[in-house]
């Protein structure tokens, strides 16, 4: 629907801060917010429905803080003290999550994580037990917790070798998204959905106020937050969308031990949900096609997920697909990985690009950006 002269001439909302995106990221800056200031006028708006978001109500539900190997790709890439800084954000950002709400609320299941090793990974399986002790140290230095990792059996013949990550949880995004909801539902924080905000050289600035013209009317605030995840490859920032796509099946009795599984250094994935099997992934196999902040699912890839399902998952057993969806994720270009949040304008901040893992990190990035933007 094209926007009328009445909806376009108007100030829509006056706040001192705005926070574009109400998924995880931006819900909890805007509870930051309120406990650092109740007195604070906050708008979230978000360009989806109320209860919708692009990737925290359409992901896997991992709260976990990272593989042996995928860990071990970050130190390689960016140094140990950056990596293991951010190890120790995700893990602080779940004990937010579990002093916010009531575990039961959103079904936090501390089930413990396995990376499992194909038999023909049998060379980086091992290459990554060599390091199992180090890794070990670190963590108990960076976040307190002993022996997260520890060698174990993989699954079934296809996917023989395993690591056990202990810590590690499964949770329920959509129950977590909807607990942030309705706390912040009796504070006085404004939700203005349906309504998407343009690239920065729209708005202007003036007195030291921004003034963001969008369809609905113009939106007034001294403080931006912009917790737009995907949409920040808009922005002209350094941040490529990614598509995640993600198969449910129906319930059978797959035999697994209730948890989450990694594979293939993270780009495979899979959890139990009760006598169900929830699969994501693949997105190396299709890296060019991936990189689109189109929500739909693709046949292809629910091919791809499917067969890894019934090879390596399990063999010879039968399986239907239930449910098939996709959202998308955010990360830098380059391999390092940028600081979560970083200044664009004079009061304008943006934090993101957490890629696979901002179940975990985002209340912890949110609860700096806040203080950064604030302060
Ligand atoms: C399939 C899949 C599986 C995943 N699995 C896991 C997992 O198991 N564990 C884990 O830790 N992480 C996982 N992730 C990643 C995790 O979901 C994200 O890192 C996290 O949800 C990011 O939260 P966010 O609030 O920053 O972004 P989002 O939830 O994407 O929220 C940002 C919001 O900004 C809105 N927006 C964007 N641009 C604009 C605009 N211009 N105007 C208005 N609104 C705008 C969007 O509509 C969106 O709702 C997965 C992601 C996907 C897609």
């Amino acid at each position: 629907m094209l926007s009328s002269y009445w909806e376009t001439n108007r100030v829509l909302s006056t706040v001192d801060l705005l926070i574009v995106g109400g998924g995880f990221t931006g819900l909890s800056a805007a509870h930051f917010t309120y406990i650092k200031n109740p007195s604070l006028r906050i708008a979230v708006v978000d360009q989806q429905s109320y209860g919708q978001s692009m990737a925290s109500t359409r992901n896997a539900g991992f709260a976990c803080f990272g593989s042996p190997t995928e860990i071990l790709t970050d130190i390689e890439n960016e140094g140990i003290e950056q990596a293991l800084a951010r190890v120790k954000m995700r893990y602080e950002g779940i004990q937010l999550w579990l002093e916010m709400f009531s575990s039961k609320d959103f079904d936090y299941a501390p089930d413990g994580g396995l990376e499992v090793f194909h038999s023909k990974e049998i060379s980086i399986y091992e290459k990554t037990l060599d390091m199992l002790s180090l890794l070990n140290s670190e963590l108990e230095r960076h976040i307190g917790f002993k022996e997260v990792f520890s060698p174990s059996h993989g699954i079934n013949d296809s996917l023989c070798y395993g690591i056990g990550i202990a810590g590690e949880a499964g949770l329920h995004p959509g129950k977590l998204h909807a607990c942030l909801l309705t706390s912040l539902q009796s504070k006085p924080i404004a939700f203005l959905n349906g309504i998407a905000i343009p690239p920065l050289k729209h708005w202007i600035k003036k007195k030291g106020i921004w003034h963001i013209p969008t369809a609905s009317g113009w939106i007034v605030s001294e403080f931006v937050l912009l917790a737009n995840n995907a949409g920040l490859s808009q922005l002209g920032e350094n941040t490529v969308p990614g598509r995640g796509q993600v198969i449910l099946t129906q319930p059978f009795a797959h035999g697994l031990p209730a948890g989450t599984y990694h594979a293939r250094e993270g780009y495979m994935y899979f959890r139990t949900l009760g006598d169900r099997i929830l699969l994501g992934g693949g997105r190396d196999a299709f890296r060019q096609q991936e990189e689109t902040q189109n929500t739909n699912g693709t046949k292809e890839v629910k091919r791809y997920l499917e067969d890894y399902l019934t090879t390596h998952i399990c063999p010879g057993k039968q399986v239907s697909v239930a449910e098939h969806w996709a959202g998308i994720m955010a990360f830098t270009k380059n391999q390092r990985k940028e600081l979560l949040s970083k200044f664009l304008e004079d009061k304008v901040l943006t934090v993101g690009r957490m890629g696979g893992m901002g179940v975990a990190i985002a209340p912890r990035a949110a609860q700096d950006a806040v203080h950064q933007l604030l302060s």
